[in-house]
């Protein structure tokens, strides 16, 4: 088998993956180094209401419910909880490219990505590997330690709940229904991740909201907060959490993680390279976006010791109600 190729992506995640769908007219080959990628994620799968989620909708929500110092806000926010398996699985089993699965990507060197297989070289190398990214050096990033559950519920709930508590530092910690199951996890800057979601279990089912001890499905995960990523140097295009498309403020990174994707995959098809690829990134809507959430962050970091004006001054003046 030929090791050239036109692209090589590094990762077969959902940015990876959407790079690769629909790329048929060049050689490409994509990489991810477990066996089955789409099993077994950390994500509590919460999407924003668009068309191309909807196949894979378990559940459909209008309202998120903001709960903090004894207060609670009703948010229009209107989201899917997707089947995440069920989406990457598919996008996968339709590609018509190259995959390699089971094969770590080691490192990068210009135009070479050394795996623990062999080496390969490409015109094009995109850094789709996740929150964690060989493309990307550990200090220039950020990071909250996140970890989901799935609970019976013990009634059903139609609205996400977000919840504040000082304990959740720098985070929040969530229960999104999916059917008569819900996805609850924590993310916030701390050691002890796993007391944390058994604290906020505790706290979901003294108000009625799961079944007591009916958790499973444990996965934990991080969640990068430093923004969009513009590497001054370097040949190399990153997608999805790799390049620091995850929103800052709540950890949303399914829909950036595709549309900087499709992105990049257009920016390859006009035959860009990375330098011209950087300037159209600057002035983007969504690497805009980003930026803004990226400021809210810092203002409820900034104002944690009061969870209160923390929750106002950040996530209520971010959403419309
Ligand atoms: C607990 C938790 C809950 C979350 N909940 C939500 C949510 O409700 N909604 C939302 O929008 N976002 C959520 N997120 C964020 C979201 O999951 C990520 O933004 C999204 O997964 C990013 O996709 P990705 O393809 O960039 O990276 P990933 O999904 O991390 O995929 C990267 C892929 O690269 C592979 N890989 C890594 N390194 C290598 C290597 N060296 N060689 C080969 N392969 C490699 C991995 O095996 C993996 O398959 C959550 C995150 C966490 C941790």
């Amino acid at each position: 088998m030929s090791s050239r190729y036109d692209v090589i992506i590094v990762g077969g995640g959902l940015a990876g993956l959407t790079v690769a769908d629909g790329l048929d007219s060049m050689k490409v080959l994509l990489i991810d180094m477990k066996k089955e990628p789409y099993k077994n994620i950390a994500c509590a799968e919460w999407t924003p209401k668009l068309p191309e989620f909807a196949p894979f909708s378990e559940y459909s929500v209008e309202y998120m419910e903001i709960h903090y110092a004894n207060s609670v806000r009703y948010l229009r926010s209107p989201g899917f909880v997707i089947n995440r398996e069920k989406y990457q699985k598919k996008l996968l089993e339709r590609l018509k490219v190259d995959v390699h699965l089971g094969e770590r990507a080691l490192k990068v060197e210009g135009h070479k990505v050394i795996t623990t297989h062999g080496t390969y070289t490409a015109e094009y190398i995109i850094g789709a590997d996740g929150p964690l990214s060989i493309f990307r050096k550990k200090k220039e990033n950020r990071y909250l330690v996140a970890i989901n559950a799935k609970a019976d519920l013990e009634r059903e709930i139609k609205n996400t709940i977000v919840y504040f508590d000082q304990r959740f530092m720098y985070g929040y910690a969530w229960c999104f229904p999916r059917g008569d199951v819900a996805n609850c996890g924590v993310g916030a800057q701390v050691r002890n991740i796993k007391d944390l979601l058994f604290l906020w279990m505790g706290i979901l089912e003294k108000r009625g909201v799961v079944k007591r001890n009916k958790i499973y499905d444990i996965h934990t995960g991080i969640i990068p907060v430093t923004g969009v990523f513009i590497p001054e140097n370097g040949g190399y295009f990153l997608v999805g959490d790799a390049g620091g498309f995850i929103d800052p403020l709540t950890g949303a990174g399914i829909a950036f993680a595709r549309e900087s994707a499709k992105m990049v995959k257009s920016a390859i098809q006009k035959g860009m390279n990375v330098g011209e690829f950087r300037k159209e990134l600057r002035s983007w809507v969504v690497a805009r976006f980003l930026d803004r959430r990226k400021k809210k962050r810092e203002v409820l970091e900034k104002e944690w010791h009061n969870i209160k004006r923390a929750v106002e001054k950040s996530w209520l003046s971010s959403f419309r109600e």
